[in-house]
């Protein structure tokens, strides 16, 4: 169920009977020249939209919550179109969602995912949040959380690699363009913060071969790791 095609009574009667709400967030960020670059967003609304009719399926429904575009992206923003957020305004921006939710009623926040530089703001706000309500907080980065799973799909992972390629595949073929996808991985031994870092390490803004990927890829990964989490929602 999707809140913004609620009405506010019918989300008050909604809520008496839901108590958890999946939360997608992202970025607008630079994804290679062959990935668009709502990217980061597109990944946790479709994996939300599967783990809802997953649960409706077992009779169990959630609220997916309207997802939050723009994150955190201090290494990307050395390209065009990666819209930046600081660290502490998503911080603060989320802790304010989440609380508001809390205050609604809801027991169970999934924060869903979709880019690694929100990662660290995300486990404070979430900190927060529940230091001071009743309420738990799952933060979700599906890209690690179920790398083991992904890395049976794929040959390699990184940022607009094989997999979040596969994964757009699948979800908006008609928005990547693989006659332009290259990439490496390239690493550092010890994390180098400079703000052009990624014209080293993320060359195009990509960080991975992104050439093997497959809508078939993208379709397996969205299908393990959605049917993944509504199995842990459904056995919490
Ligand atoms: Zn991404």
């Amino acid at each position: 169920m999707y809140m913004e095609n609620l009405t506010w009574d019918e989300f008050n009667e909604i809520k008496k009977k839901i108590d958890t709400v999946i939360l997608p967030i992202g970025s607008v960020e630079a994804h290679g020249k062959h990935l668009p670059l709502g990217t980061d967003v597109f990944a946790p609304v479709e994996i939300a939209k599967r783990v809802e009719a997953k649960l409706r399926e077992k009779g169990k429904e959630i609220l997916i919550a309207p997802p939050i575009w723009y994150g955190h992206s201090f290494v990307l923003d050395v390209f065009p179109g990666t819209i930046n957020v600081k660290a502490d305004t998503l911080r603060r921006y989320v802790r304010d969602v989440m609380a508001e939710f809390a205050e609604e009623g809801f027991r169970k926040i999934i924060l869903l995912n979709g880019h690694g530089g929100n990662y660290y703001p995300l486990v404070e706000a979430a900190e927060e949040v529940a230091r001071r309500y009743n309420v738990e907080v799952w933060l979700i980065n599906w890209w690690i959380d179920f790398r083991e799973d992904i890395l049976s799909i794929c040959s390699s992972q990184g940022h607009a690699g094989e997999d979040e390629t596969s994964v757009i595949l699948a979800i908006k073929p008609e928005l990547v363009k693989m006659e332009k996808a290259e990439g490496e991985k390239r690493t550092s031994k010890v994390r180098k913060i400079r703000k052009d870092i990624a014209l080293e390490l993320f060359p195009n803004g990509v960080n991975d071969d992104p050439r093997g990927a497959t809508k078939e890829k993208g379709e397996a990964i969205l299908e393990v790791i959605s049917k993944k989490i509504a199995r842990f929602i459904l056995e919490d």
